[in-house]
């Protein structure tokens, strides 16, 4: 980051941890800038920052981040003082005169010790979850023997906003596989049940990928070859529509 003045030009560098999001250290660098701007006997400052992000949260006024409502107060103070300070974007280095400075002053700034810089809790909430979810998708890759693994290897979530309360029901008892047509036996203490066509055990997965049975109707609806393609690929009014043309819906 760089700044100018009417008769200098000026470079401030610092350092912030990788673990500090990027517009929080642009915001910060602006701020800091901008206090230098004190020190000097110019009046008119030009700022010029590639962070649209940084820039859009100081013009608005997003005055939840305390860096930008310090920004602003230092801002206030310097307008009062007499001192004009305008913040300029640019959207890539490319073709701005002067910006082997800035990246020479950036570079140089790897070296230096860690900026400590304090950040508000809702700063860290990206973080904190990508780091969660990274550990938990860890932890269900070892978990392969989980008949629930193949349906979803990929952890996240599945929005169903979409679909009515009995159809968000029903897929989520097909995704997981447990469903009154093939598990009240476990209930009732009875024989697990079998497909009225083929006498195969009847399961979800039967229904769904292998009874050649339901083959024609399946093909008007879906042609997959696992429970993780008809899951993640196939539209879930697609999945509903089948099950209700073999009429099993009610069943489920
Ligand atoms: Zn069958």
């Amino acid at each position: 980051m760089f700044f100018l003045t009417a008769s200098n030009r000026l470079k401030f560098t610092f350092n912030v941890s990788s673990g500090s999001r990027k517009a929080l250290g642009n915001i910060t660098g602006i701020s800091t800038v901008s206090r230098n701007c004190t020190t000097c006997n110019s009046k008119k400052f030009a700022i010029f920052s590639d962070s649209l992000s940084s820039l859009l949260a100081i013009n608005n006024r997003h005055l939840e981040t305390g860096y930008v409502q310090k920004l602003i107060t230092d801002y206030s103070q310097l307008s009062n003082s007499g001192k004009i300070i305008i913040l300029i974007w640019i959207p890539s280095h490319i073709g701005i005169r002067g910006n082997d400075l800035a990246d020479e002053a950036a570079k140089s700034a790897l070296n230096l010790s860690m900026s400590a810089l304090k950040c508000s809790a809702t700063d860290l909430y990206t973080d904190v979850a990508n780091h969660c979810q990274r550990l938990w998708q860890a932890e269900w890759d070892g978990c392969v023997l989980n008949k629930l693994h193949s349906v979803k290897p990929l952890l996240g979530y599945s929005n169903l906003s979409s679909l009515s309360r009995q159809d968000a029901v029903v897929l989520r008892r097909l995704r997981i596989g447990h469903t009154r047509l093939t598990h009240s036996y476990l209930l009732n203490r009875q024989d697990q049940p079998e497909c009225s066509h083929c006498a195969c055990a009847l399961t979800v997965a039967h229904v769904l990928l292998e009874c050649n049975h339901y083959n024609v109707v399946r093909q008007r609806y879906f042609n997959v070859s696992s429970l993780h393609e008809l899951f993640d690929m196939v539209n879930a009014q697609n999945i509903l529509g089948f099950i209700r043309d073999i009429g099993l819906y009610r069943l489920l």
